[in-house]
């Protein structure tokens, strides 16, 4: 045995003797059931275990399997998801679901290679996937493990750039051992997200304190390197509420967006906060009634501004001239709740919408 490798032995094994004792008790590490591996990593990108957990449970209890996910409406599947942003991962969920079902028969495939050809699977989830299902050796790459081969390893590179990724790979790949991926990828990532925290991780207490360079450099808090910025950008919305006869009009987002499908109120989008400030004309005789404040809501690359301006609809006529005109949608106020929208629509339903006519959710 040379001495990397006998290296990569130990850190491996100690790897996973921490994993043994800290890893969080989590229903996704109970099975070696692909499609609900699957879920459960579509689920968690760009989201909090905690977050994600409920959203994990009411996913499978609807749609308790691969053909039961393929076949539902997609705005079931919408509804599901709503509140977790990113609503193109929950559609290409189903789309990888119906390949499965209708391209496949039914059968998931059973390598790396093979899930990556699925719709909305990246090579992280491919390779959590088959690893932790089909025990192929190939290592999961999420922010955690990044950060944790950078710093136990004094690896530089910028991680924000795809190129050096080979260099990640190759490391990973050295110390994975042969007969234990599933685990060794679990450890790795849990080790990440509990012990090699991003902010002052505890040291002093970490099993690797005597070999991890960043330590015994002191450059912990240099580790890993990121220098992609991001620009963000503000949006300032004037959405039209229109009300008339227990019933609301609405209009399904186009395609190209994060919101693509969503059900979402007439919209007109300025160029600057002030001009949310006057107060628009109705397209129809239909009265003003009132406006909510402006509302925050932050995304991950953006800042949306909006403000909501009610209208009481009078006549059938106006209705009708209206929904042609906004080439929209009656929705009645008994299924808005269920109606999948953006989160955003929701503070302003619980905020003002509700309060001001009285009605109890
Ligand atoms: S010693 Fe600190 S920086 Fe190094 S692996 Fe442990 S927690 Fe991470």
């Amino acid at each position: 045995m040379t001495e990397n490798s006998s290296f990569n032995s130990f850190f491996a094994q100690t790897l996973i003797h921490w994993y043994e004792r800290n890893k969080r008790e989590l229903p996704w590490r109970e099975t070696k059931d692909p499609y609900k591996i699957w879920i459960s990593e579509i689920i968690l990108q760009q989201t909090r275990v905690d977050q994600g957990l409920p959203y994990y449970i009411r996913f499978l209890k609807t749609f308790p399997n691969v053909k039961t996910l393929a076949e539902a409406e997609e705005k079931t599947v919408l509804s599901i998801w709503q509140g977790l942003g990113y609503y193109s991962r929950a559609r290409n969920l189903q789309k990888g679901a119906k390949q499965v079902v209708y391209d496949y028969k039914g059968k998931f495939p059973t390598s790396y290679d093979g899930w990556l050809n699925i719709k909305g699977v990246g090579s992280y989830t491919a390779a959590a996937v088959s690893s932790f299902c089909f025990l192929e050796k190939v290592p999961v790459l999420d922010g955690n493990v990044f950060r944790v081969l950078s710093r136990l390893f004094g690896i530089t590179e910028d991680i924000a750039q795809a190129k050096n990724r080979k260099t990640f790979w190759n490391k990973a790949m050295e110390l994975i051992p042969a007969n234990q991926p599933d685990i060794f990828n679990q450890a790795i990532m849990e080790f990440g997200a509990l012990q090699c925290v991003p902010k002052s991780p505890d040291c002093e207490r970490c099993v690797f304190k005597t070999q991890c360079f960043a330590y015994q450099k002191d450059v912990v808090s240099d580790l890993p390197v990121k220098i992609k910025k991001l620009v963000r950008r503000s949006r300032f919305f004037q959405y039209h509420v229109y009300y008339y006869n227990k019933q609301i009009l609405m209009r399904r987002r186009p395609s190209g967006d994060i919101w693509e499908g969503l059900l979402e109120f007439p919209l007109v989008e300025k160029d600057h906060l002030e001009a949310l400030e006057k107060k628009p004309k109705p397209a129809t005789a239909s009265p003003f009634i009132f406006q909510s404040d402006v509302l925050k809501h932050v995304l991950s690359h953006q800042d949306l501004y909006s403000r909501f301006y009610v209208f009481q609809v009078k006549t059938k006529t106006d209705w009708n001239t209206l929904i042609k005109k906004h080439d929209a949608e009656v929705v009645a106020l008994t299924v808005l709740d269920e109606t999948p929208k953006p989160v955003l629509l929701t503070k302003f339903l619980n905020a003002y919408f509700y309060p001001y006519f009285s009605i109890h959710k």
